[in-house]
């Protein structure tokens, strides 16, 4: 059992320092303190957080990496009937640590660079992009729980809407660049 999974996840921490001590963190973020992500959603309740667990080691290159998983329960718009629909977005990552876009170049397919040349990286915000990265472009409600349906149903007849999932590993610069485009 983890020791203390409810606290709230530090800030700010030397990820460097936490992966040469093979450090895992767990803990949790208030969504209401992700500014960013708080306007992609449609909303979540009043105390709601992300869960995180952050896994710092260094690999068989000794490159400094950062495996994480999170679960933030979260209200999306559903696109068919623009109600509201509960989701539990689930997120899996793993960043290599960088200090140079040259590094970041030298990097294998699965990490992902974090890009962090003072010792620091800020938790929250490193969670924040990766919620971000997994949001589904187009939420839907399972077609039997969508009140849009019995509308659908009429000039569908047969039809089977299944909602698209992205895998967090697809893309993720592009999806994060088309959110910032959409934002503003
Ligand atoms: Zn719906």
């Amino acid at each position: 059992m983890p020791k203390a999974p409810n606290a709230e996840l530090p800030k700010s921490v030397d990820p460097y320092r936490l992966a040469e001590q093979n450090s895992t963190l767990e803990g949790t973020i208030p969504l209401s303190g992700l500014g960013r992500f708080r306007e992609a959603v449609l909303g979540f309740s009043e105390n709601a957080a992300c869960r995180v667990t952050l896994s710092f080691y260094m690999d068989s290159e000794r490159r400094r990496v950062v495996s994480g998983e999170l679960e933030a329960p979260v209200e999306l718009e559903c696109q068919r009937c623009m109600g509201s629909m509960a989701v539990t977005l689930l997120s899996r990552f793993s960043l290599g640590l960088v200090t140079s876009d040259e590094q970041a170049r030298q990097l294998p397919n699965e990490l992902e660079p974090y890009l962090t040349d003072d010792f620091s990286a800020d938790l929250w915000s490193m969670a924040e992009d990766e919620l971000l990265l997994v949001l589904p472009p187009f939420p839907l409600h399972d077609r039997n729980e969508c009140p849009a349906r019995e509308d659908l149903e009429a000039y569908e007849p047969g039809g089977s809407a299944v909602p698209p999932v992205r895998k967090s590993g697809e893309n993720p610069f592009g999806v994060l660049a088309d959110l910032r485009k959409t934002k503003h």
